[in-house]
């Protein structure tokens, strides 16, 4: 006899749904349709796949960066096909406001999916899972304060710190000794530092392990993801920032651990596939079937390695500590100032090792601004941003004189 499907589906609203874990989150939901219903999708401006996904899941509300775009995706669509699109910051907030979503997936990159995602904790959805690091990094206080007068409950999706969460399940934070974030090192872990002056933008967007987008890509490159990272863990974890240790491990397979005061470390292992860290959001506080095509397989994999990073060779690393040390202001100067300088590199108006000089000119020179609000966070990464695509070089490399702490005094 069949069993009855008696809850009726989750209804999920994505933000950045045309990206890398937006286009992982439904294929997640493909498999199991029963027991969700897409009911919100946001994207930028990839028009086309963003059409074959609402001809797809059928969401009530979309949403799309520009008028015109909101304009174009109309005249694209069916006429049967019923969805109001909205556009612009209010257009995704408005999204998930009317679509009344359970699950809210934030996965837009930069600060586009912000007030949304807030939104949805304001009107208390179950779940909102975070793949949007940039948003943790840059206002994750102020979320984590909403959170706390909502019945919303926060479920990381980056890997490393769904593997945080996952070991942290059943035990007290107060038993917690060190969090031990992992990171592959990234496709330059073996290159010779002598030879970074020469990385063209083809060889940063390969990476060994991951298939991600191109921003996070070259940021695994220069370690900066690392960095936002070691960030984003201060903030979910409510963790000093010097129990959080960063390990290097190539094969990417255990994704994080925890070490408790009695010697104990809990691992989280699993196959560099986000569709298990997007999974278990979905479906959290239960777990859900998936069918990822291979598990893995430990023998196959054989050796695991384990090294302490190169503060040297990648100073994006040291950069986003010290940020994350000058206060509040230092991850958003970071942030804004680190995403401007990988799209010049990508539009090869900067080298690569321009990249750390950027970021630290601007945390040098905004090192004394002040944010106590929402707005001030968005002011200040549009100034950041708006002097970074302006700033120039005046040195022929990534070596300066003083220290980092000389030169920013905190
Ligand atoms: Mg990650």
């Amino acid at each position: 006899m069949a069993v009855m499907q008696t809850s009726s589906p989750k209804r999920v609203a994505i933000l950045g749904s045309t990206g890398s874990v937006g286009v992982n989150t439904l294929n997640v939901i493909r498999q199991h349709p029963e027991k969700f219903k897409v009911v919100s999708l946001s994207c930028g401006s990839s028009l086309a796949l963003f059409k074959k996904q609402i001809e797809e899941f059928s969401p009530l509300f979309v949403s799309v960066a520009t008028a015109e775009l909101a304009f174009n995706l109309k005249s694209s669509l069916s006429r049967d096909q019923n969805v109001r699109i909205y556009f612009g910051v209010d257009g995704h907030q408005k999204c998930i406001e009317e679509s009344t979503p359970d699950i809210l997936m934030s996965s837009m990159t930069g600060t586009f999916g912000l007030k949304a995602s807030l939104q949805g904790v304001v009107q208390g959805v179950s779940i909102l899972g975070i793949a949007n690091k940039e948003i943790l990094v840059m206002a994750g206080s102020f979320i984590i304060e909403a959170l706390e007068k909502s019945p919303t409950e926060l479920i990381p999706v980056d890997s490393e710190h769904s593997a945080i969460f996952q070991a942290l399940m059943g035990n007290k934070k107060s038993a917690v000794k060190s969090i031990i974030l992992t990171g592959s090192g990234g496709p330059f872990r073996l290159r010779d530092a002598k030879t970074f002056d020469s990385i063209k933008k083809e060889e940063a967007l390969k990476h060994p392990n991951w298939s991600m987008g191109a921003k996070i890509t070259i940021d695994s490159s220069t370690m900066m993801n690392k960095g936002l990272e070691f960030i984003e863990a201060v903030r979910l974890f409510g963790l000093p920032a010097e129990k959080i240790k960063i390990v290097i491990h190539p094969e990417s397979l255990v994704h994080s651990l925890v070490e408790y005061c009695d010697g104990s470390i809990m691992a989280q292992l699993g196959l560099s596939d986000m569709r298990i860290p997007i999974a278990l959001a979905l479906s959290y506080p239960d777990r859900i079937s998936l069918d990822l095509g291979k598990s893995l397989n430990l023998v196959e994999a054989g050796a695991l390695h384990f090294e302490e990073p190169d503060f040297e060779k990648f100073p994006c690393l040291g950069l986003a500590l010290k940020a994350e040390a000058m206060g509040r202001q230092g991850s958003i100067i970071l942030n804004s100032a680190n995403e401007v300088a990988v799209e010049r590199f990508l539009k090869d108006e900067i080298t690569y090792l321009e990249i750390p000089s950027l970021v630290e000119d601007a945390l040098v020179s905004y090192k004394s601004a002040r944010v106590n609000s929402l707005d001030e966070v968005i002011d200040l990464d549009i100034e950041v941003k708006s002097w970074s695509k302006n700033w120039s070089f005046v040195r022929p490399r990534y070596r300066r004189e003083g220290s980092f702490h000389e030169r920013v005094s905190v």
